[in-house]
């Protein structure tokens, strides 16, 4: 079966030494494997992404020297065919298929409200009993059951525990992460996901909607989930820390052998033989 993988960065912030690390591992996996790799941008989050940083993924692929088969070939290309705001219909009827084999519920709670119900951060279940309260703005959350347990990538995740009833659609109308990045992997027909080791649970959910959906090729599905980057003060990398950004790595002049040599390490590659792509290449263990 041939690999079909994606790129899926979020134009929220300028990318990181940890987007470029992992792109890469993306594209090293899919080259050597002579699959077909997708470049698919969420830009979802309306308040968040922002035209520069959408510039910024495209300058910063080319620089990493990183190429791809399907998706967008530039910003204006994007902005007029793979918006994922042009997939609203679509996300919308897979919400009404989720509507129909799993419970939904409508949740008026604030972040703070919640905050100060559950110390842990996980949903308290307030909504979970009460009647659609029209009117209100509110999300969609799906009742996760007790007994979802969940082997992801051999590790077993208790969904209830870890995540709780977690969020499907936004207040502002618009799909949550977990589902829109679901319906764009059973589209595209991506049969190999690698993300960082954060999103593990977040892989687990997408499971369970999955399930829930009867799409069990999500199941069939390879996950990679890898160790992320810290910075200099032990914080993960954040689309914040601009002296991170690769834009900044690229203006200064340098070269991307820093992140060559970063997903060398991540690989078990000795860094100090690594300067190019092709010595990458070269250097992967065989499938
Ligand atoms: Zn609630």
């Amino acid at each position: 079966m041939q690999i079909r993988s994606r790129l899926a960065p979020t134009p929220s912030g300028f990318l990181h030494l940890g987007n470029g690390v992992n792109f890469l591992h993306i594209w090293l996996l899919v080259r050597q494997a002579g699959g077909v790799l997708k470049l698919r941008i969420d830009d979802l989050d309306g308040d968040r992404c922002r035209p520069e940083y959408i510039e910024d993924i495209f300058r910063q692929l080319d620089w990493l020297g990183l190429d791809w088969d399907e998706g967008p070939s530039g910003p204006d290309d994007f902005s007029r065919y793979h918006s994922q705001r042009l997939r609203m219909e679509r996300y919308r009827e897979v919400l009404e298929g989720l509507r129909q084999r799993a419970r939904l519920f409508a949740c008026t709670c604030s972040r703070k409200e919640i905050q100060r119900r559950s110390p842990d951060g996980l949903y308290p279940g307030t909504c979970r009993h009460l009647t659609h309260r029209s009117g209100a703005s509110h999300t969609l959350r799906i009742r996760v059951e007790p007994d979802a347990v969940l082997e992801v990538a051999s590790q077993t995740i208790d969904l209830c525990r870890e995540l709780g009833d977690f969020v499907v659609w936004r207040r502002d109308d618009r799909p949550a992460y977990q589902l829109a990045s679901l319906v764009d992997d059973l589209d595209d027909r991506i049969n190999l996901i690698v993300r960082g080791e954060d999103l593990r649970i977040s892989t687990g959910a997408q499971l369970y909607l999955a399930a829930k959906l009867g799409r069990d090729e999500l199941a069939r599905t390879s996950f990679i989930h890898h160790p992320l980057l810290f910075g200099p003060d032990g914080r993960k990398l954040s689309k914040s820390d601009d002296a991170l950004s690769l834009a900044a790595l690229r203006v200064r002049g340098e070269t991307p052998r820093p992140v060559y040599r970063a997903v060398a390490r991540q690989l078990a590659i000795n860094p100090a033989e690594i300067a190019s792509l092709a010595d990458l290449l070269a250097a992967l263990p065989g499938c």
